[in-house]
């Protein structure tokens, strides 16, 4: 992955504020610094006040002197849940997120497709269902372009896609003409019952993505995950965690790694189980994730590893596809994708192979299933964790603390600005019970952030800024402000961002906190650790076992990293 920049090996960072992380979640707990770090051969040596014999000693002994300016040192950050090849792919991808309207979508369509005559296909993202309230399929698109074309919504649980592309997906896929719909998702169909050129949940996961990893080629994957990669180093991040990952994945990542290493990050991934009517399909699927953990851990590569299995048990509020214990208010009760008699088994064979267990789980009903799962498959010595918890009730809140399961959570899905058709779904006796993060800090839960990108920005500081203020960091004029009462301090959102990411992958022995003997993984930057002010915090350099592994253009001479 190119040249890293050669580091000094020893360095002594003075005059800066270096980020001590408190020992749990506490609520009452402010943020406390130390003013000197040593790092040599990519470990920190010494963290605490310059005066000191270690640190004159450092010096005499002709280590390089970086004077921190006063900025911020914080541990590098790990996001806790996203998907690296579907980001990469992304980042290419053309944005609708400025769109109000179908007019909207498809002026920025048509003018990509004229900018853009050579690529094969035309992949889209950011478009949302409020966008066309009256609904779309796939004639909507055909007048634009001859080749194919994918709209993904933003959060990623819906494509759309006109009829050339429809029909390659149909052909690479193996999808007839009368498919039924799969476990856990549809296929939206016409007045002919015919597919039209909408698929939801599970048929995107299912066919959409290994389609989108499948057409393109193993060199393109590679490329989309070196700059997915790249994205990340960029805005402070030395670690990730995949929620989603499988065979069209692991593949060029693996190869990535071998030929040229994965620069500044280590990924931890979670294999993505696919929903089957029969246990016996699914059953094979956490055997591969098995082997695969004990070939790719924590002793054998630790910048790669598998370490767990990721089932999503149910969809999003937004498409009314979470399991709620009432109704929507549009009068529909889904259930969740997999029903729990299935998830016994599934979870307890991982659990006793030793692999962790994630489960998704966003309505208050599938969430009540997904804690009672993990309450009699596995235990806190496993680290479980549950992910996204959108809609909890109070009681199942207090439980996550008492079971040892990590709430993984991403701030960024709770931002005013994309909450707007939530009253109107589920009424605002339930809102009131939306995203509530503090109560998983009170009850004792670890926490995990992390921002589930490509889905949402995955800019780590603004992340926290959305988590403690609750306000938005889309529309930073919007005044909404969604349950002050569940805000994190900015403490928990710094160390859950951090240690906590770590944490849920038990990379906390060597990396996510400014420790004596853990990896030099860290970032500088101009931040105010106070929440109105995260919103302006800006990462200037980071830090990869003691290589800087980007630096901002703006503040010195060159970009580092990785080409
Ligand atoms: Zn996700």
């Amino acid at each position: 992955m190119g040249e890293l920049r050669a580091s000094p090996d020893f360095t002594v960072l003075v005059n800066g504020k270096v980020y001590q992380s408190p020992p749990n979640y506490a609520a009452d707990v402010g943020p406390t610094f130390a003013e000197c770090m040593i790092i040599r051969d990519g470990i920190i040596q010494y963290v605490g006040p310059e005066a000191d014999a270690e640190v004159e000693a450092a010096k005499v002994s002709g280590a390089t002197i970086k004077d921190l300016d006063s900025q911020t040192v914080l541990p590098g950050f790990i996001d806790g849940h996203l998907h690296i090849l579907l980001l990469g792919q992304s980042l290419t991808k053309v944005g609708l997120e400025a769109c109000k309207n179908l007019k909207d979508i498809r002026t920025e369509i048509k003018r990509y497709t004229k900018t853009h005559p050579d690529v094969p296909r035309i992949f889209c993202r950011g478009w949302m269902h409020s966008m066309t309230p009256d609904g779309v399929d796939s004639t909507l698109l055909d007048d634009l372009d001859p080749r194919p074309i994918f709209v993904d919504t933003k959060d990623l649980h819906s494509t759309w896609c006109n009829t050339v592309g429809l029909k390659e997906v149909c052909r690479v896929m193996n999808i007839p003409e009368d498919a039924p719909d799969p476990a856990g998702g549809t296929f939206q169909r016409g007045k002919d019952g015919k597919l039209n050129g909408v698929f939801n949940e599970s048929a995107v996961f299912e066919y959409i993505w290994p389609f989108t990893a499948r057409v393109a080629s193993i060199k393109e994957r590679k490329e989309s995950i070196k700059a997915a990669i790249k994205a990340f180093n960029s805005v402070g991040y030395t670690g990730m965690v995949d929620m989603a990952m499988d065979e069209t994945i692991w593949e060029p990542l693996v190869a990535l790694r071998n030929e040229e290493g994965l620069g500044g990050m280590r990924i931890s991934a979670y294999w993505l189980m696919k929903p089957s009517n029969s246990l016996q399909d699914v059953l094979p699927q956490v055997d591969r994730a098995i082997q695969l953990a004990g070939q790719y851990n924590s002793q054998s590569s630790p910048d790669c590893r598998v370490v767990g299995i990721k089932v999503i048990c149910d969809g999003i509020i937004d498409a009314c596809t979470a399991s709620l214990t009432e109704p929507y208010s549009t009068g529909t009760t889904p259930d969740p994708i997999w029903p729990e008699d299935f998830l016994h088994p599934i979870v307890s064979k991982a659990h006793a192979a030793g692999l962790q267990v994630a489960l998704h789980a966003i309505g208050n009903r599938t969430i009540r299933m997904a804690i009672d799962v993990l309450e009699k498959n596995t235990d806190r010595s496993g680290r479980p964790r549950i992910e996204h918890i959108e809609l909890c009730d109070a009681e199942d809140a207090a439980r996550l603390g008492k079971l040892g399961i990590t709430a993984s959570i991403q701030p960024v899905h709770s931002d005013p600005a994309i909450l707007r058709a939530w009253p109107r779904l589920i009424g605002d006796r339930r809102c009131k019970r939306a995203f509530a993060y503090r109560e998983f800090a009170d009850g004792g839960a670890p926490l995990a952030l992390g921002s589930d990108a490509p889905t949402a920005p995955h800019l780590p500081i603004p992340n926290m800024y959305v988590a403690t203020t609750r306000r938005s960091y889309r529309e930073p004029g919007l005044e909404t402000v969604i349950n002050p009462e569940f805000a994190l301090t900015v403490c928990q959102a710094a160390v859950a961002a951090t240690h906590g990411s770590a944490y849920s992958t038990f990379a906390d022995e060597w990396t996510g906190s400014l420790r004596k003997g853990l990896k030099a993984d860290f970032v500088v930057c101009n931040v105010e650790l106070s929440p109105q002010s995260l919103i302006k915090g800006v990462v200037k350099e980071t830090w990869f076992e003691g290589t800087q592994v980007y630096k901002a253009a703006e503040y010195g001479s060159d970009v580092t990293g990785l080409e």
